[in-house]
C-alpha cells in the first residue's frame, strides 16, 4: 500500500534502519553528540536564532507556543481545524483570545490581519498555520508577518509549520516561533514536535511558563545538548537519519524545488481530467480536491491502486481527498497516483480513459528537465 496521506508520511527505509539501533541512555557523551548533530542540522532546516525539539506531537508544540509567549490576548487565523486548534488552547488556559473565522478554502489577508490588530491593542500574539492541512490552503504567513514587525514590532508571530518545514523554504525573517512536527515533511513516526524561535520570542519567553511545556526550562538544557526531561532518542537517531537521506538524495534545495514540481504536475493533471482544487491558494504539502465522489475515489483508489489518500474532517468528510507531496516522494509513485485517478474516473462512467493525466503529470514535472536538454 502506497501511503499518500498528508502526515503520518512514510518513513525512508534508512531512517527506519537507524531507528532499530540499540536504545542508548539520553544522558550519556554518545547521545549528546547525536543530539548536538540534530541540533545543528535543524538550526539549518529552521533558519531560527534558536530551536528546542519536544517529546509530543506537533500539538504540544502549538500549546507551549501559545502559554509561552503569548501573555495578555492571542488573534488567531481559523480557516481549518488546525487554525481553530489555537485558539482552543488559548481558551483551555484561560488566555484571552479573538480569531478571524473563513471557510477552509479561503486565505487570511494582510488587511484583515492589520484591521483586528489597530483595533484591538490588547492582543500581543498572532498564531496561524503557513499550510492549513484541513484544506490544503497556503496562508500568505510572510506577507503577514512583515507587515506586524513594521507597525507592531512588539507582536509575536507564531507560525505553524507542521506541513510547511521541510516542504518549502520559510522567510523566518519575521517570525517568532515556528513550528515542525515530525510525522509530516520530516518522514518520522510521530511523536516529535519542533520549535524555531525568534531572539525576541526567546526574551519574552524570559522563565517560561508551565511545567513539562516550559520552553525556558528546554531552552537552558538544549543549549547544553541535553533535555529537561527524557529525551525521544529514537526519534532524535531518526532525525539525524533524514537528514542524511535528504544529503543523499541531493539536499534539501533539490527537496524543495522536487516538491514544488511534483505539486504542481499532480495539481495541473488532476484539473486536466476536470478535477476541482478545493483551496483558492493551494499549499505544495498536499493536492487537495472536492468532489461529489470523493469517497467512492478514496476507496477505488485503495482497494484497486493500493494507494492510500487522506479525507476531509468536520464539515468536509466525504467532500474532498488530500494527497500528500511531502517527503522524498519517487516521481513513478506519483504518476501511479494521477493515473489511477483518471481509471477511477473512466470506471465511475464520468470520462473516457485516454492517458490525460499521466501525460500532464509528466509533461509538468519533466518539463524543467526537457528545456534544460534542449538549451
Ligand atoms: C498535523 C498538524 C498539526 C499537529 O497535529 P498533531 O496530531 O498534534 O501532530 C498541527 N498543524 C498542522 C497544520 C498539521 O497538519
Amino acid at each position: 500500500m502506497l501511503l499518500f496521506t498528508p502526515g503520518p508520511t512514510p518513513v525512508p527505509e534508512s531512517v527506519r534502519l537507524a531507528m532499530a539501533k540499540p536504545t542508548l541512555h539520553h544522558r550519556t557523551p554518545e547521545f549528546e553528540s547525536i543530539f548536538a548533530k540534530a541540533r545543528t542540522k535543524l538550526f539549518e532546516l529552521m533558519a531560527t536564532d534558536e530551536v528546542v525539539v519536544l517529546a509530543s506531537s506537533g500539538t504540544g508544540a502549538m500549546e507551549s507556543a501559545v502559554t509561552n509567549l503569548c501573555h495578555k490576548k492571542l488573534l488567531n487565523i481559523n480557516s481549518g481545524k488546525f487554525g481553530q486548534r489555537f485558539g482552543l488552547i488559548a481558551k483551555a488556559h484561560g488566555i484571552k483570545q479573538c480569531e478571524i473565522i473563513h471557510d477552509w478554502d479561503t486565505p487570511v489577508s494582510v488587511d484583515e490581519v492589520m484591521g483586528v490588530l489597530d483595533s484591538d491593542n490588547e492582543i500581543d500574539a498572532v498564531a496561524i498555520q503557513i499550510s492549513e492541512s484541513a484544506g490544503g490552503l497556503r496562508h500568505p504567513v510572510e506577507d503577514i508577518a512583515k507587515a506586524i514587525k513594521a507597525k507592531y514590532p512588539e507582536i509575536i508571530v507564531i507560525a505553524d509549520g507542521i506541513t510547511a518545514v521541510g516542504v518549502e523554504r520559510i522567510d523566518t525573517t519575521n517570525i517568532d516561533a515556528l513550528i515542525a512536527g515530525s510525522q509530516k515533511a520530516l518522514m518520522l513516526p510521530p511523536g516529535l514536535a519542533i520549535i524555531g524561535l525568534s531572539t525576541q520570542a526567546v526574551d519574552k519567553i524570559g522563565e517560561g511558563n508551565g511545567y513539562y511545556f516550559n520552553l525556558a526550562s528546554e531552552i537552558k538544557k538544549q543549549r547544553q545538548n541535553t533535555t529537561a526531561y527524557t529525551a525521544p532518542t529514537t526519534l532524535i537517531i531518526g532525525l539525524v537519519a533524514v537528514f542524511e537521506a535528504i544529503e543523499a538524495k541531493g539536499g534539501i534545495a533539490k527537496l524543495y524545488c522536487d516538491t514544488a514540481r511534483r505539486s504542481k504536475a499532480t495539481r495541473f493533471a488532476l484539473e486536466a481530467i476536470g478535477l476541482h482544487s478545493y483551496p483558492k491558494t493551494p499549499a505544495r504539502s498536499m493536492t487537495t480536491i472536492d468532489d461529489v465522489d470523493a469517497n467512492e475515489i478514496r476507496n477505488l483508489l485503495k482497494s484497486d491502486f493500493g494507494v492510500n489518500v487522506a479525507g476531509g474532517q468536520d464539515h468536509l468528510k466525504g467532500k474532498i481527498f488530500r494527497i500528500n507531496h511531502m517527503g522524498l516522494i519517487e516521481a513513478y509513485e506519483m504518476n501511479w497516483v494521477v493515473n489511477a485517478i483518471e481509471l477511477i474516473l473512466a470506471k465511475l462512467g464520468r470520462r473516457p480513459y485516454d492517458g490525460t493525466a499521466s501525460r500532464i503529470w509528466n509533461e509538468t514535472y519533466f518539463v524543467s528537465m526537457l528545456s534544460k536538454v534542449a538549451e
